[in-house]
């Protein structure tokens, strides 16, 4: 067989739900020499990258790592090793990825119970301490920013009906990590999953983790016939990797993914999280003014509008997959299609991490009103 072409992909603007761009710094991090997964300079950085994690999720818990896989599988991690078969949870769901929990904890062989919301629109706190009045659900789990739709989730309120209810909270952070405030501490979240690709700005590969005293608790106490399902995912065998005065294989850890989180963490405390956060805040302002100039309408309503990730109705006579294509051939730039009911009337413009330029927002504009006169 004839050797393929060597590898020569267009540099993008990626401007849609993730993977976002890549700060040149991470990649030449990956790119630098291979060492063991046990050695003990390899240890150092994992130290390092475990204390920047929680430094990111404002947590002092001390099962904070990064799962060797992407976001999905931190999902799943978390619900695995909290859920026991007959367990009970409680989902809300408002987009895809609530879907995707409650198809997660039906594997498990947890008996689920959905708190609904209409795409678009937050979880009403009323309608989940209904769903949990006389239950004790081992678990209560939300998006907080809800890729799919563009909606940040409030906590706060969500948190306290759970712990009112005896159970955990966990949340899913994928797209707001690194680009808005997450106080996994203060709003008492007891597990915790991300990514690498959407604000951190990393190449995707990776899931951040984090558990509270209580998950750990929870997940120690299992019963001794309930082994976690996954063996990959199985907290207890993972810890004995990432924690500990005594580091032992468990599998073997990507090592360049690795120093890629590394490197995309520090150039985010460089930043400072204040200063990313009110990046990503002036830069949406940007793009709105814009877009609804050219006669976009958001799909959330200003209140519950997510920064990084703008959810905006395809206006007439402007096709979904033309335009897209026009945009990604013409102008290397790329944006999302939406998802599920939204699949052809909506599109997802991202703004995360090193996509979450003035640049970024004004080319877009650009090419989105020169395609608008086109026609
Ligand atoms: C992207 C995303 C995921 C899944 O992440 P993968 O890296 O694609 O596995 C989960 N939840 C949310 C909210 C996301 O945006």
């Amino acid at each position: 067989m004839a050797a393929a072409n060597e590898l020569n992909p267009t540099a993008r603007f990626l401007m849609g739900p993730g993977p976002s761009d890549v700060h040149p710094r991470v990649l030449q991090a990956m790119a630098t020499p291979m060492i063991g997964h046990l050695d003990p300079q390899f240890i150092v950085i994992m130290d390092e990258l475990k204390q920047m994690l929680r430094e990111l999720f404002r947590t002092r818990n001390e099962l904070t790592f990064a799962v060797s896989a992407t976001a999905s599988a931190g999902m799943e991690t978390c619900f695995v090793n909290l859920l026991e078969p007959g367990d009970e949870a409680v989902v809300c769901v408002n987009g895809v990825f609530g879907n995707r929990m409650s198809d997660i904890v039906g594997r498990c062989g947890a008996k689920l119970t959905r708190v609904d919301a209409p795409w678009g629109q937050p979880i009403d706190p009323a309608a989940l301490k209904k769903a949990l009045d006389g239950r004790r659900p081992k678990l209560v789990a939300v998006v907080h920013a809800e890729t799919s739709t563009g909606l940040c989730q409030p906590l706060e309120e969500i948190s306290r009906l759970a712990h009112e209810a005896g159970a955990l909270f966990l949340v899913d952070a994928v797209t707001s990590l690194g680009g808005m405030d997450v106080r996994t501490d203060e709003w008492g979240i007891d597990a915790i999953y991300s990514g690498t690709q959407k604000c951190i700005s990393a190449p995707p590969g990776l899931s951040p983790v984090s558990f509270s005293p209580r998950a750990v608790q929870a997940m120690e106490s299992r019963k001794a016939a309930n082994k976690v399902q996954s063996w990959y995912l199985d907290l207890g065998l993972l810890r004995t990797y990432w924690q500990g005065a005594k580091r032992a294989y468990h599998h073997t850890a990507p090592v360049s993914m690795i120093y890629g989180l590394h490197e995309a963490l520090r150039i985010i405390f460089e930043e400072g999280l204040e200063a990313r956060f009110e990046r990503h805040r002036r830069n949406h302002e940007l793009l709105r003014a814009g877009l609804e100039e050219l006669g976009f309408e958001f799909v959330v309503a200003p209140e519950y509008r997510l920064p990084m990730l703008n959810a905006v109705r395809i206006p007439e006579p402007l096709e979904d997959a033309p335009v897209r294509k026009r945009l990604l051939e013409e102008y290397n730039i790329e944006i999302g299609a939406g998802l599920g009911e939204f699949a052809g009337k909506v599109w997802r413009i991202g703004l995360m991490g090193c996509s979450c330029t003035p640049n970024h927002v004004n080319m877009l504009l650009a090419a989105l009103r020169q395609i608008q006169q086109d026609r």
